[in-house]
């Protein structure tokens, strides 16, 4: 397996600045083999947050910066790598499949209509300015994906989202609640 043009340029800049593949493995906390893997592989070592590490420790700038990110960017994933990032696509795909289906989720719909609805539009939102803290009720908004944070300005259309978001709920809600408890514990043990 040839080197990626990445492993070049990474090898290349660490002589250039006179440092040790351990220094490079401490800048970056990772493995010494792993810095050395840097150096001699086809594929993607580590990953982009790392890469802008290497970048800014060797100071690059404008082209060469570009130009370094370009490289690792080419550079293909392990067929090892490749499979991870299919799991993980996968898993979070399902888990906002769930997500959407959230009773939980419809609850906090619920709650925000009401809140919206009942109080006047200048004690909807308490966030604190000052320490930019946000109030419950905006993060509560962008849990459940509406516009935040709340502005009077901007009341009915996050009314008429929550609207959206509870029709598309309560289908998903409603079938949870359908289903039978769960055999409570002392059942189990007891026998009923
Ligand atoms: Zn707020």
């Amino acid at each position: 397996m040839t080197k990626s043009r990445f492993a070049i340029m990474c090898g290349q800049l660490r002589r250039a600045n006179r440092m040790k593949q351990r220094e490079v493995a401490k800048v970056l906390g990772v493995a010494i083999s792993t810095a050395g893997n840097i150096e001699y592989s086809p594929f993607k070592v580590i990953d982009r947050r790392k890469a802008v590490i290497l970048a800014d420790h060797y100071k690059l700038r404008g082209a060469q910066q570009a130009d370094f990110m370009a490289a690792w960017e080419e550079c293909p994933l392990s067929p090892d790598g490749q499979k991870r990032k299919e799991y993980w696509k996968k898993r979070n795909a399902l888990r906002s499949k769930a997500k959407n289906h959230d009773p939980i989720k419809y609850g906090l719909v619920e709650c925000l209509g009401i809140i919206i609805t009942d109080r006047p539009d200048n004690q909807v939102c308490t966030c604190d300015e000052s320490d930019v803290r946000r109030c419950i009720v905006c993060y509560a908004l962008e849990r459940v994906g509406a516009i935040s944070p709340f502005t009077p300005a901007d009341r009915d259309q996050i009314l008429s989202q929550l609207a959206k978001a509870r029709e598309e709920l309560l289908p998903a809600v409603e079938k949870t609640l359908a289903r039978p408890e769960p055999i409570a514990a002392d059942d189990e043990i007891f026998g009923g």
